[in-house]
């Protein structure tokens, strides 16, 4: 099938048109036609080669909601016509202990769509069909990034021991930090928000959290009013870990997934005392993408989306990078 997709050709270029071919070839493989795609911070570390594992022309987009209209012979529990989402992880080996664990996303062979592949900001996308999940009819095709903004919180959240009924921190209120606070809150815990905008202190609370503290810039976090169980960082930059540290209680952890590249520096001081954590947690496994899926269907959890024609890619990147998108960017298909 002719794909008509939009490419970054060299790091950080604005994304042009560009067509390819994409047919099912595995046998497990599904061929999806895109409604609406959204565009995470990680779009942005691999339009601009970031991590140093671009290829060029690059499709982006790993956030995606569509139709299922070609699948192999070996596809369970989809059918033609049925509408799915896809995150970020594309395949995996399905059969190391990672795997049969249910954490395809800890793989060794796991397979990014926008690593290996072609992503979301085009006309279709191919992918494992066991990375295709049935998307509820519940929930909007505008929600398309709870795909991978929303697992990945939900999933740092919970193998960091988020409950009911805990004090949960989370630094910055972007695409990520929006769905967890949404799902932290909806879930009983009082949420604290930590954002580097004015605005968002307010925001914060509609979105519902208890309590949105002003970070300063180059100054220390301020200290929320109680200390919390786990702080999660949705920060695409470098923090003063050790200042948002005393935040923490006592067993308390810190849960990073922005996708930092300095270095962290920590004193063991600053989590001996009282017996801190820090983990980093990469997007989430089938098993927490579907309970996911459920629990946002359930409670009406629904990402708070500005959308765009996919032709206006460019325009949506550039308020991304300015920090200026409440909460997402999601890019509408073309009518064809
Ligand atoms: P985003 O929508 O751009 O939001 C990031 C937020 O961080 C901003 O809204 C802002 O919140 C805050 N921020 C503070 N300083 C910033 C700076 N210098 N540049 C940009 N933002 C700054 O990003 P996102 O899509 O939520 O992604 C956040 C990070 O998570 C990225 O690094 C992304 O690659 C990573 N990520 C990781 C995984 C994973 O599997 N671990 C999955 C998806 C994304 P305030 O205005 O409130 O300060
Ligand atoms: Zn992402």
């Amino acid at each position: 099938m002719r794909v008509k997709g939009w490419a970054a050709t060299s790091a950080g270029s604005h994304l042009t048109p560009l067509e390819y071919e994409l047919e099912v070839e595995g046998s497990h493989e599904v061929l999806v036609e895109v409604e609406t795609c959204g565009i995470c911070h990680s779009d942005i570390h691999m339009i601009d080669n970031d991590w140093r594992i671009s290829h060029y022309p690059l499709v982006p987009g790993h956030e995606v909601v569509g139709r299922v209209v070609a699948m192999g012979e070996a596809v369970e529990g989809l059918r033609l016509g049925q509408r799915v989402g896809i995150g970020w992880q594309a395949s995996a080996c399905m059969t190391c202990p990672d795997c049969l664990a249910g954490n395809e996303n800890l793989c060794d062979a796991n397979e990014g769509l926008i690593v290996t592949g072609r992503g979301g900001f085009a006309s279709h996308v191919k992918v494992d069909g066991r990375f295709a999940f049935a998307f509820p009819e519940k929930l909007p095709p505008g929600a398309s990034p709870l795909l991978c903004g929303g697992v990945t919180v939900y999933s740092a959240l919970r193998a960091a021991g988020m409950r009911s009924g805990q004090q949960i921190g989370v630094i910055g209120l972007g695409g990520l930090g929006h769905m967890a606070v949404l799902f932290a809150s909806r879930l009983g815990n009082s949420v604290t928000v930590f954002t580097t905008t004015p605005e968002k202190v307010e925001q914060a609370r509609q979105l519902g959290a208890e309590e949105g503290l002003l970070v300063p810039a180059n100054a220390r976090a301020p200290k929320p009013t109680k200390r919390l169980h786990i702080l999660l960082a949705t920060v695409p930059q470098s923090l003063d870990w050790q200042g948002f540290l005393e935040w923490l209680g006592s067993d308390g952890t810190l849960a990073i997934v922005g996708a930092v590249a300095k270095p962290l520096e920590i004193p063991v001081g600053a989590l001996l005392g009282k017996r801190r954590r820090v983990m980093a947690s990469p997007i989430g496994g089938r098993a927490t993408m579907v309970e996911m899926l459920e629990l946002a269907a359930r409670l009406g959890i629904a990402p708070r989306v500005e959308t765009f024609p996919m032709e206006e890619v460019n325009k949506a990147i550039e308020k991304v990078r300015h920090n200026q998108v409440r909460y997402r960017a999601v890019l509408t298909a073309s009518q064809r």
